[in-house]
């Protein structure tokens, strides 16, 4: 299957060029500004920076040292065009990211907002037992991979039988693939392998974000209910045409 094609639909929205007209020949120097975007971080599967020098080896960095104030958030998003660093992903309640892992690390230039899916990619020692699985899916990129979850729960949410339905299916495809997890590793839990991650010295690491790479995330829609509430309010105009059973079959039936 391509990547990037079919579920990067939701994030990839283009934004009407409102730019100004050329005048005369020459073009306009604003011109283009609308397209001006940052490029995308790469998603990859990690945890929090273990603190330095720590003798025990397992405690991990706290978390935010400074205090936001809502005015302080919605300066800090909007800054980003309120786009996900990750998948790109326009909403109004992105989190915010510390990008070296080290969430006392509050530099401007270390933070970036983060959706509530791409962000768990981050912190996989602290999801919580039960709430996520670890899958193998190598035919599907890291960010088609957010996207399909997001879009299947949200498809839970539906008012349409058949739209649940499908997305009941889709959801149990994707998390069947843990078992191809847990056989290899012997656990598809994302909090031992944040454990894992958190003890590897650094050339360690290096081979283990390769052997994560074609591994994806699922979270239990439970444990998501109020953002996927939001996403549903947010991507609801995006996903009328959305048909299941098309999905479901480009899903399953990709091409290898
Ligand atoms: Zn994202
Ligand atoms: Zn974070």
């Amino acid at each position: 299957m391509p990547q990037d094609s079919v579920f990067g639909t939701a994030a990839a929205h283009a934004e009407s060029p409102t730019g100004p007209v050329s005048q005369g020949n020459a073009p306009a120097a604003e011109l283009g500004a609308s397209f001006e975007r940052p490029a995308l971080a790469h998603l990859q599967l990690s945890t929090k920076a273990r603190v330095w020098g720590d003798a025990s080896g397992s405690a991990l960095e706290p978390s935010q040292s400074r205090t936001w104030s809502p005015q302080d958030r919605a300066t800090f998003r909007s800054k980003f065009g309120h786009r996900c660093m990750f998948c790109g992903l326009e909403s109004q309640a992105l989190e915010i990211h510390n990008r070296n892992q080290n969430h006392g690390d509050m530099r401007p230039e270390n933070l970036g907002p983060a959706d509530p899916l791409c962000h768990r990619w981050q912190h996989l020692g602290e999801l919580g037992k039960g709430n996520a699985l670890l899958v193998y899916l190598p035919d599907l990129s890291p960010r088609d991979a957010s996207h399909l979850l997001r879009t299947t729960l949200v498809g839970l949410l539906s008012d349409l039988p058949a739209m649940r339905a499908g997305a009941r299916k889709v959801l149990n495809w994707m998390a069947s693939h843990q078992s191809y997890v847990a056989e290899a590793w012997g656990s598809s839990d994302p909090a031992a392998f944040a454990a894992a991650l958190a003890r590897a010295v650094s050339e360690d690491r290096d081979r283990q974000d390769l052997a994560l790479s074609n591994l994806a995330l699922v979270i239990h829609p439970d444990s998501l209910r109020s953002e996927v509430a939001h996403w549903r309010k947010e991507l609801d105009g995006r996903h009328r045409e959305a048909s299941w059973a098309d999905l479901h079959h480009r899903v399953t039936n990709a091409p290898t």
